[in-house]
């Protein structure tokens, strides 16, 4: 069977590396001159910069096994130790996060009322009834409102550069959600996945996981994955149309070559430009593609020696809830994380900004972006900064899709449009999860429905 994958981000390449794999002829054809998508990695002057994901949670298997099975085994390397602490910037100062359910209850996070609310969400009743619910809602009705803004808001920050009350609780968060439906509430659900775990593992495990990537970042799984793929992986050839032949097959219409016959095809671009492949053959699919939105997000990553910097990098970094008013959503300590990210005696900061609270800010010019990054560094850092020994700004103008409310609805709706064109499947972080894990999951499984369907 020949499939022709659209789009080589991580989604498009994973999945023909796996339908490759199960042994169809495959092709991947990526409109931009480069592979990758939003996962790359520069390395300049000595600091190596992640231009979109970080990294990976070694908590789910997908990345891990992906990588293994391409023989970067031996490359997986687990964040420092010394990133094991996690801050948030709240009241104006950085505050150690803490590292559990408990310890919420012993900091300084919350005032005692919001600490009493948060203990008593093991008697909060199940939601009644079904329908969506924000992220917000659901964490306010649980652990309290002041929870919800200090310790919820930030952490959907952290992921989606979203906005805490339009994203949907079953789509952005599907497994807190699960542990509510099934267990009641989050410190039951919690506690009764500590005990499988345990049971499983017969060790202690924590419900989360820790950040992991490769030496040379995440770049080095697109080299492999492209590596591997050879002539298959074409840059260069954005499609512009696709062409149903018979009943079964199809051809690809993409510049800088001829129109490709195959018997499959999996789109695994964003999903504006889903609708626009698609939308002429399913017509009931075009609005809810084009609904999806997604937040746009600057990084901008900075270089200073270490003793130019007003406090110890001793982290992962910190994230920002909404209600502080900062331009800045989160700081990575990359060279913390990834000790060899800059060079020696140097430390790399990568400052998120932008996402749903300040769109605006990607409109800033290069140098204005940095002079903002720069101001709330000395801001939340606690100490005047000078311009930055080195700083690269990276744009994403649709970088991450929001999950919002309907998001499950619009996928149904989506793919209800396209189950009549047999052999068509849909891939990508704009459906089916926006983490590397996610995206590798949904590639792993498409094999399976590919070779079904024909
Ligand atoms: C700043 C940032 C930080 C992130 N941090 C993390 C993180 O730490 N951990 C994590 O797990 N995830 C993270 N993510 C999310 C993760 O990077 C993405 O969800 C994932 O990389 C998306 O992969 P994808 O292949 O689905 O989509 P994309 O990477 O968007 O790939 C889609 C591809 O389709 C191509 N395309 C578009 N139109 C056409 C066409 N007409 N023809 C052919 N090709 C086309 C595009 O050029 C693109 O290469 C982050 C994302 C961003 C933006």
């Amino acid at each position: 069977m020949k499939v022709v994958v659209i789009g080589g981000g991580i989604s498009g390449l994973a999945a023909a590396y796996r339908l490759r794999g199960a042994g169809c002829e495959v092709v991947v054809l990526e409109a931009d001159a480069r592979h990758g998508g939003k996962v790359r990695t520069e390395a300049d002057g000595g600091y190596v910069v992640e231009h979109g994901p970080n990294g990976f949670l070694d908590s789910r298997t997908q990345v891990l096994d992906l990588a293994r099975d391409l023989g970067l085994g031996s490359r997986i390397t687990q964040a420092d130790e010394a990133a094991k602490k996690r801050y948030l910037f709240l009241d104006g100062t950085l505050r150690e996060a803490p590292s559990g359910p408990m310890s919420f209850l012993a900091g300084p996070l919350l005032s005692p009322k919001g600490k009493a609310r948060m203990m008593a969400e093991p008697f909060v009743p199940r939601r009644k009834g079904g329908g969506d619910e924000s992220v917000y809602d659901f964490a306010a009705r649980r652990i309290g409102r002041e929870a919800a803004e200090r310790l919820v808001d930030p952490m959907v920050t952290g992921i989606y550069a979203g906005d805490v009350k339009r994203l949907s609780l079953p789509a952005a968060f599907p497994r807190l959600h699960r542990l509510e439906v099934e267990h009641g509430g989050l410190m039951r659900g919690m506690a009764a996945m500590m005990k499988q775990r345990k049971a499983d593992m017969g060790a202690a495990a924590g419900p989360s996981g820790r950040l992991t990537s490769f030496p040379g970042g995440l770049g080095e799984m697109i080299d492999a994955l492209v590596g591997a793929l050879g002539d298959a992986a074409q840059a260069g050839r954005p499609v512009q149309r696709l062409e149903r032949v018979g009943a079964h097959g199809w051809k690809v219409h993409a510049a800088g070559g001829d129109p490709i016959a195959c018997d499959a095809v999996v789109v695994a671009t964003p999903t504006d430009v889903m609708a626009k492949l698609i939308g002429p053959l399913a017509d009931g699919a075009t609005a809810p593609l084009e609904t999806i939105r997604y937040a746009p997000a600057a990084v901008v990553a900075v270089g200073y020696r270490a003793v130019d910097l007003p406090r110890t990098l001793d982290g992962f970094g910190f994230l920002v809830p909404s209600g502080e008013r900062r331009r800045v959503l989160g700081v990575l300590w990359s060279s913390t994380l990834f000790p060899g990210r800059a060079p020696g005696g140097h430390a790399l900061l990568r400052c998120i900004v932008g996402g749903s609270r300040q769109p605006e800010l990607l409109d800033l010019a290069d140098d204005e972006l940095i002079d903002v990054v720069v101001s709330e560094l000395s801001i939340t850092l606690g100490g005047a900064m000078t311009a930055p020994a080195f700083s690269k700004v990276v744009r994403w103008p649709a970088g991450i899709p929001q999950y919002e409310l309907g998001h499950l609805d619009r996928v149904a709706a989506a793919e209800a449009a396209v189950r009549p064109l047999s052999g068509l499947h849909l891939a990508g972080n704009g459906l089916y999860g926006v983490s590397l894990a996610d995206c590798i999951a949904r590639a792993d499984a498409l094999p399976e429905m590919v070779l079904r369907t024909e």
